[in-house]
């Protein structure tokens, strides 16, 4: 039985003051949500959010990593680095690094294998851009993201992963994938798993994020194969955030 897992995605959004409240409120109600709970904040704050989700249950993580383990990358951030700051998770690969950073799917399954080998769970984000579901490539798009990693690493790395679909066209426009919509891609995904190991893939948390909102998230959290959700802007809304960690419950 895979438990729900309901991810918060800051991106670069806060402030010393907005978190600690954000996060009081949190911890204040977190409590009574039976999935588990992470939030990944902006490389700034790592050290305050470590500090207050000490203790909690609340997990925390980042949105990005280097591939590299050190040396001459000025400006970039290594897995041991977020290791030493507490960071349980990582996002990799979201579609906001890909289209605006150029991160293609090697470099993203390099982050992949640099966020496990200090044993930090990459949240592998995959999803197709709106042209790409209009021609008919959805499938196809998110069936090369996910094989990069397979590739590189072989199936066994997915045991201790997690995969979030995200279609780009769903990402913080309010258009949501429709339960059938997401299930389809989720399924696929899992089905993609299952041909090199069924075990792997059966156990295998993956994730919906795109506009999920406290009024959409329990029809998509019902769905067979959506095991969570990744959630951006209702994720800085301490009551939104935690309606949607119910609704996954
Ligand atoms: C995201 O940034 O991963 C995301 C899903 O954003 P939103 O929930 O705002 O669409």
């Amino acid at each position: 039985m895979r438990k729900k897992f309901v991810a918060g995605n800051w991106k670069m959004h806060g402030s010393f003051q907005q978190n600690t409240a954000l996060l009081e409120n949190l911890k204040a109600h977190v409590s009574d949500v039976a999935c588990e709970v992470a939030v990944c904040v902006p490389y700034p704050y790592l050290a305050q959010a470590q500090s207050m989700v000490e203790g909690s249950v609340i997990g925390l993580g980042a949105q990005n990593l280097s591939e590299h383990v050190s040396g001459a990358f000025t400006g970039e951030v290594s897995a041991s680095m977020l290791k030493e700051f507490g960071c349980r998770y990582v996002l990799v690969g979201h579609s906001e690094r890909r289209a605006q950073y150029g991160e293609s799917d090697a470099v993203v399954a390099a982050k992949f294998a640099a966020a496990q080998a200090v044993g930090i769970v990459p949240v592998l984000c995959v999803g197709e851009s709106l042209a790409e579901r209009q021609s008919g490539l959805t499938a196809q798009v998110v069936s090369r993201q996910l094989s990069a990693v397979l590739d590189l690493l072989g199936v066994a790395a997915l045991e201790s992963s997690v995969v979030a679909y995200e279609p780009v066209w769903a990402i913080g426009t309010g258009m949501t994938a429709t339960p059938g919509q997401a299930q389809e891609v989720h399924f696929a995904i899992r089905s993609q798993v299952a041909v090199q190991n069924a075990v792997i893939a059966g156990g295998l948390r993956i994730l919906y994020g795109g506009s999920v909102k406290p009024q959409n998230a329990k029809e998509l959290f019902a769905q067979a194969d959506i095991d969570g959700g990744l959630i951006g802007g209702a994720a800085l809304v301490a009551d939104d955030f935690l309606a949607i960690c119910r609704a996954a419950a």
